[in-house]
C-alpha cells in the first residue's frame, strides 16, 4: 500500500469523523415505537434507525446482516428490555464490538427502567414454562403515560451524550408532552362509554393499553405468552366468553387468524386486528397516531357491539 494512499485514507477518515460532516448522534432502537419517541425528542439533531418492524412479533425477530452494521456504528441503543428482545438482540450487541452500546455503556438505554410495568411475577418463573414474559409485561409502551416516561428517559440520555443541544431536547419534549396530553383527552372521551367492557386478546400485548382505557381482559387465545393455542384452552375460552358475554377478540397482525375466527364464530364475537406497534398498520406512522388508530378502531367496534 502506498503511503500516498494511506494518507488519503487517513484524511477521509478525519473528514468523515469531523463534526462538520456528522449528521448528529446515531440512534438505533429495537422497535419502531422507541424510534418514534426518539425522533420526537431528537428531531434533526439525531438520526434514528429501528431494527424490528412494527408488523413483526418483537419477541421473535430474524436479525438481518444490516442490523450488525447499524448497531456497530450507533452512538446510542434504546431497547424495550424485560427480556422482550432476548431471543435476537444479545448476539447483535456482542458482534457489534461497539463499546458505547454494550449493556451499561454510555449510549445504552433500557426504556423499561422508568416506566410502569404490569404483571411482574410474584412466584418463581422459568423459561421452561414457556412464558416469554418472565420479568413482567414487556409490551408496556401501549400506555401513553409510559410513552411520556420513555420520552423523558430519552431526553435525559440524549442530553448526557450531547449537552450542547439540551435546549432543543427540552423544548421538543415539552411540545411532545403537550400534544400527547391533548390527544389523551380525545382518547379518554372516545373510550368513556365502554368502561369495564370485557374483551379477549390473542397475546398478552395489551394489559397497559386496556388498563389505561378502562377495558378488562377476560382471557387470552394463547394459553401462555408465546405458546400457540391448544384445543382444550380454546374450548375453555369459548365457554368463558359465552358465560360472560364477551364479544371482542383483539389480535396482533403477526398471528394466524384461524383460531380467533373460529372462536368468534362460536361466540358471535368480532375479531379485531390492532397495531401493537408503530408501523403495525399503515395508519400508525408515529407514537400518537398508533393510539389514534387503536383507540379509534376499538371504540368503533365496541360501538357496534354494545350499541352505546
Ligand atoms: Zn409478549
Amino acid at each position: 500500500m502506498s503511503s500516498k494512499f494511506l494518507k488519503s485514507l487517513f484524511l477521509s477518515a478525519v473528514l468523515f469523523a469531523s463534526p462538520a460532516f456528522a449528521a448528529g448522534l446515531k440512534v438505533v432502537t429495537t422497535t419502531e415505537d422507541l424510534a418514534s419517541l426518539a425522533r420526537e425528542i431528537g428531531g434533526d439533531k439525531i438520526t434514528v434507525v429501528a431494527l424490528a418492524k412494527g408488523y413483526q412479533d418483537p419477541h421473535f425477530v430474524d436479525p438481518k446482516p444490516s442490523f450488525i452494521f447499524e448497531v456497530s456504528r450507533a452512538d446510542m441503543l434504546i431497547v424495550v428490555g424485560r427480556e422482550l428482545e432476548i431471543g435476537w438482540l444479545p448476539p447483535l450487541i456482542n458482534s457489534s464490538r461497539n463499546a458505547k452500546i454494550q449493556v451499561g455503556g454510555s449510549g445504552y438505554l433500557d426504556a423499561s427502567l422508568t416506566v410502569k410495568i404490569l404483571e411482574i411475577p410474584t412466584g418463581q418463573v422459568t423459561r421452561e414454562m414457556g412464558d416469554v414474559h418472565p420479568q413482567g409485561n414487556p409490551h408496556y409502551w401501549l400506555d401513553p403515560g409510559n410513552g411520556r416516561r420513555i420520552a423523558l428517559a430519552i431526553k435525559d440520555k440524549l442530553t448526557q451524550l450531547d449537552p450542547a443541544d439540551k435546549a432543543t431536547f427540552d423544548a421538543r419534549y415539552a411540545d411532545f408532552d403537550k400534544r400527547l396530553a391533548d390527544a389523551e383527552k380525545r382518547w379518554d372521551a372516545m373510550m368513556a362509554p365502554y368502561k369495564g367492557t370485557k374483551i379477549v386478546t390473542y397475546h398478552r400485548s395489551w394489559p397497559n393499553f386496556m388498563d389505561r382505557f378502562g377495558l378488562n381482559v377476560m382471557g387470552y387465545v394463547e394459553p401462555k405468552p408465546g405458546i400457540p393455542p391448544s384445543p382444550s384452552h380454546t374450548i375453555d375460552l369459548i365457554n368463558g366468553m359465552k358465560a360472560q358475554g364477551v364479544k371482542l377478540i383483539v389480535v396482533e397482525p403477526y398471528f394466524d387468524l384461524k383460531t380467533p375466527q373460529a372462536i368468534a364464530t362460536q361466540t358471535g364475537g368480532t375479531v379485531l386486528v390492532l397495531a401493537p406497534s408503530v408501523g403495525g398498520t399503515k395508519e400508525a406512522t408515529d407514537f400518537i397516531k398508533l393510539f389514534d388508530y387503536n383507540v379509534g378502531t376499538v371504540a368503533a367496534a365496541l360501538k357496534k357491539i354494545t350499541g352505546k
